[in-house]
């Protein structure tokens, strides 16, 4: 399973109504050097979460930062990308740093470190939080301006702000870049971990891995 909007790692392509992005490219190229075949459901990055605990979906893949907390529920692949999550504001915003966000409404994405992170200020700054459920929506309500500010992956709002032209920008540094990592529930599927670990290790040394990531940019 994956997120339904979250380019460059997954996302919709209009053209053909098919799921589409790095990720999407990752486990398609793993599971050909692998030998396996697969669903994918892009359903949501919360909802990913929920069917892997459920034992609904057997893995997910989205853009998913390894964290120790969820590694009490989850077991992680390598990590394939690292990214961390960065401030963004409407385009017109004077906001420009933590202390202008006191007594605000800002946005975050259930159940990923945007939310995590926003509540771990809400109580410094004195913040009311809105939560939303995918990446366009949480942007809208920046661009509506009934949030200040939402907290995003650098590379995903970048590519919001640069290749699909929402009215947002960016403020301050990255805060804590992390890998990112495939996950399955803890202690079930080992050996669909395994085939990703060893599927992505030889992605990498043939030159695939950075093909790929030159494909969106990187
Ligand atoms: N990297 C963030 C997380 O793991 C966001 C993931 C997402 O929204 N797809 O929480």
């Amino acid at each position: 399973y994956s997120d339904n909007a979250f380019p460059p790692f997954e996302y919709l392509d209009a053209a053909t109504g098919k799921h589409v992005g790095l990720d999407m490219d990752i486990l398609a190229a793993i599971a050909e050097d692998q030998g396996f075949a697969y669903e994918m459901q892009n359903v949501g990055f919360d909802p990913a979460m929920g069917a892997v605990e459920s034992g609904q979906a057997d893995g997910m893949i989205a853009g998913m930062t390894i964290t120790e907390e969820r590694k009490a529920k989850y077991d992680f692949s390598d990590g394939y990308f690292v990214d961390g999550q960065i401030m963004a504001v409407a385009a017109d915003s004077t906001i420009a740093s933590l202390e202008d966000l006191r007594g605000q409404n800002v946005a975050a994405k259930i159940g990923t470190m945007s939310t995590q992170y926003v509540e771990s200020i809400k109580d410094e700054y004195n913040l009311t939080i809105s939560y939303f459920e995918d990446s366009p929506t949480m942007y809208a309500a920046v661009v509506q301006g009934n949030s200040v500010a939402c907290f995003e992956d650098r590379a995903v709002v970048g590519w919001a702000i640069e290749s699909n032209g929402i009215a947002l920008k960016t403020v301050g540094d990255v805060i804590e870049p992390r890998e990112y990592g495939f996950a399955v529930k803890k202690g079930e599927n080992p050996e669909l971990i395994e085939m990703f670990n060893a599927g992505l290790q030889n992605l990498k040394d043939s030159g695939a891995y950075d093909e790929l990531l030159a494909k969106y940019g990187y």
